[in-house]
């Protein structure tokens, strides 16, 4: 497997084009869809490095090799809000014969539990930028 371009310059301001799609890579996290920014990326970082990199290539490194508090925390916000919706689904549940309905306690502890979760990330420093 070749090396992660974007990888190498991570920390780096060797490169101020390089440093600075990083930058943005970061600050459009959870604002931005994945396939724009990578898309961005990918043709800032062919024209200034001369190199022939795919969306992909960007997209793979943020998906899986950055650790970028921005970009993770993101990531999770998402899944926590997935989270959320199904144990909220299933926090109420019927009875198939009298059609009376009852709160399941268990379901309803895990759904708050992970909305408290969901706002810690929003009231962070760095993710304060989708707040706006
Ligand atoms: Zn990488």
């Amino acid at each position: 497997m070749p090396e992660c371009v974007l990888c190498k310059y991570s920390g780096s301001k060797e490169n101020e084009t390089v440093y600075e799609v990083l930058q943005y890579i970061s600050e459009s996290a959870g604002r931005v869809h994945i396939r724009e920014v990578s898309k961005q990326a990918r043709e800032a970082l062919n024209s200034e490095l001369g190199l022939s990199l795919v969306d992909e290539d960007v997209e793979e490194h943020i998906t899986t090799h950055t650790l970028d508090q921005r970009v993770v925390l993101s990531s999770i916000l998402k899944d926590l809000v997935g989270i959320a919706r199904t144990v909220k689904d299933c926090s109420v549940v019927q009875d198939a014969e009298s059609g009376a309905q009852a709160v399941d306690t268990k379901a309803l502890t895990a759904y708050l539990k992970t909305i408290d979760q969901i706002t810690a990330i929003y009231k962070m420093e760095s993710m304060r930028s989708l707040n706006k």
